[in-house]
């Protein structure tokens, strides 16, 4: 990877910070439709007939600025849920029992003015929670008292953690970041965290670098025994992740010369199993304005629902559906259907045979 942005595409005034931008660097590096592809394959037009997790991004606010972030998110980024957008969510979830999950993301959505209270209210109305958690905000001094909220409500912790090896985690994530991690995940350990007793930790692995995940069930294995050897840490399960090539990590292989290469390594490794699994024929996102998504990525790329679907938490509420819809697609889709597979709950066909690099 590469040493640290300090600041956000949009502080630095980057031309990548505009979605736009993005969209038209991945059509200049010569990848195909995506849509083409998967009707190639017998699988146009993507559509979701469930909701099995309602995601929302409560902002771009966070305590870091990762190289590969795929948010654009930092300490500069001020962008934050407000109460009024954080009733509509709970008045969705109130309304749609048959949603059972509620994942919180951003950003460290911890840091956001609503994340407690969307905690609070998804979990007293019996939903699954899950917070994606960076670890390292669970060591702010304003934070001291969130894993005991986390455990008191039951929250499962997906939890970032690039590599087990200093190196690796610090060239994505920040100098220091692999021992605050580790620091941080002693603290859930300490509260029963991933030691199988129902307080869920999951952690999530993406390569440090332009190529694809490694097979996820092996790397668990590593990921296991390094932690639980060199550092005393257990955890769940592993979820390997596939760099998106949008906003960050974008910049990184635009600006090392990878940009073609690893759109081709992406569009080579096209495998229609993954197409089948990706996230948003069950997800549904929402963004921290409101506005609906048919997964993060869009979000980022201000992609919003369309086909027809709603595309705002108030027109949900007064349509009451959002499935099913066709889903709206990209070049970056190619991300979430190489090799194995990429979703936020981690691969999708594991055990495919594809080129990594
Ligand atoms: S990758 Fe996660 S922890 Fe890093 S800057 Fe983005 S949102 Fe924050
Ligand atoms: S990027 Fe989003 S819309 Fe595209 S395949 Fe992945 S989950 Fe679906």
């Amino acid at each position: 990877m590469r040493s640290l942005p300090v600041l956000s595409l949009q502080a630095r005034g980057h031309e990548l910070a505009s979605p736009a931008a993005q969209r038209a660097a991945l059509a200049r590096a010569g990848a195909p439709a995506f849509e083409e592809v998967l009707a190639r394959h017998g699988r146009a037009p993507l559509e979701a007939h469930a909701i099995e997790v309602l995601q929302v991004n409560v902002g771009k606010l966070c305590n870091q600025a990762c190289a590969h972030c795929h948010v654009d998110a930092g300490p500069d980024r001020r962008e934050v849920m407000t109460r009024e957008t954080a009733d509509q969510v709970v008045e969705l979830l109130q309304r749609h029992p048959e949603i059972p999950t509620l994942d919180v993301t951003g950003g460290a959505p911890e840091l956001n003015p609503q994340f407690r209270y969307l905690v609070a209210e998804a979990s007293a109305l019996g939903r699954r929670v899950v917070d994606r958690c960076n670890l390292s905000v669970l060591l702010l001094p304003s934070q001291r008292d969130l894993v005991g909220f986390l455990k008191d409500h039951r929250v499962e912790v997906t939890a970032s953690l690039p590599s087990f090896r200093a190196s690796g985690t610090d060239a994505q994530r920040g100098d220091g970041v692999f021992a605050k991690s580790l620091d941080a995940l002693r603290l859930l350990n300490e509260a029963g965290y991933g030691r199988g007793e129902g307080l869920v930790l999951n952690l999530v692995h993406n390569p440090v670098g332009s190529f694809l995940p490694g097979d996820q069930a092996s790397l668990e294995r590593d990921y296991k025994r390094e932690l639980q050897l060199r550092h005393g840490i257990v955890f769940d399960r592993l979820y390997t992740i596939t760099n998106m090539p949008i906003s960050r990590f974008l910049e990184h292989i635009e600006r090392s010369g990878n940009l073609h290469r690893y759109m081709e390594l992406l569009v080579s490794a096209f495998n229609p199993v993954a197409a089948d699994g990706v996230m948003c024929r069950t997800y549904l996102s929402v963004g921290w304005d409101g506005t609906l998504y048919d997964c993060d990525f869009n979000q980022m790329l201000e992609m919003p629902t369309n086909h027809g679907a709603p595309r705002t938490l108030g027109a949900l509420l007064a349509a009451d559906t959002v499935v099913p819809r066709q889903v709206v697609t990209d070049r970056h889709c190619f991300g979430c259907t190489a090799g194995a597979g990429s979703t936020c709950a981690g691969a999708v066909a594991e055990g495919a045979r594809t080129p990594r690099r």
